[in-house]
């Protein structure tokens, strides 16, 4: 799985309980004997029987299998979901999937990042000319749906620093998104920085990592 074995994972952070995020996770911790993390709303959605379980919180910080996890609010239409800073010694990884909203709290999550995993769910136009019916089309594009290109482009702006070295866009809509347009559109957001982070993007679907810091 995805170049590590079950046998090296310490711990799953789970950032919200939608199924695209939780499928398998029940099944992964108990065959490995591994403990999932999450706030109470989302555990309280997932179904996690017979799972050693840890509650975390917006604003606190925890140890969890070496690493320094802070999870911080987003504006999603779930129970509790966060996003996480994750740091071990002086390297740090933002995390932000599944949000609808560039608030202080996912800035703050986001900056001076060594290595940024940001949402950029959609391109705008190619959602508002898609097959979706209007209501999930403005669910997305809602203060608690889903980050655009050009939203993700806007947080790495305000986010990235010179400590920045890389911004891996995922959670790239299969419908309504292309690897190369969001790509574009974040490289175009952050024209004027002096300091340029490398900027990909996962293909649809596709797993991401194991990404190794410095
Ligand atoms: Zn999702
Ligand atoms: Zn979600």
């Amino acid at each position: 799985m995805f170049g590590i074995e079950p046998t090296q994972i310490d711990a799953l952070v789970l950032t919200h309980e939608h199924t695209d995020h939780i499928r398998g996770a029940r099944r992964l911790c108990l065959d490995h004997d591994v403990p999932a993390y999450a706030t109470r709303g989302t555990l309280a959605l997932t179904p996690l029987d017979g799972v050693r379980t840890g509650r975390i919180a917006a604003g606190q910080s925890y140890r969890i299998g070496g690493f320094e996890v802070a999870p911080f609010k987003v504006r999603h239409l779930a129970a509790e979901p966060v996003a996480l800073s994750i740091s071990c010694g002086p390297r740090r990884i933002g995390f932000a999937s599944d949000l609808g909203s560039i608030t202080r709290d996912v800035i703050d999550a986001m900056v001076g990042a060594d290595l940024m995993l940001m949402e950029a769910n959609y391109d705008d136009e190619m959602l508002m000319s898609g097959t979706y019916p209007d209501f999930l089309k403005r669910a997305i594009r809602g203060d608690h749906g889903h980050l655009s290109n050009d939203d993700a482009g806007l947080l790495s702006a305000k986010s990235a620093t010179p400590d920045t070295g890389r911004i891996v866009l995922i959670h790239l809509s299969r419908e309504n998104n292309e690897p190369d347009k969001a790509v574009r559109a974040v490289k175009e957001c952050m024209k004027g920085l002096s300091h340029k982070p490398r900027v990909e993007a996962t293909e649809h679907g596709g797993a991401s990592g194991p990404f190794r810091l410095g």
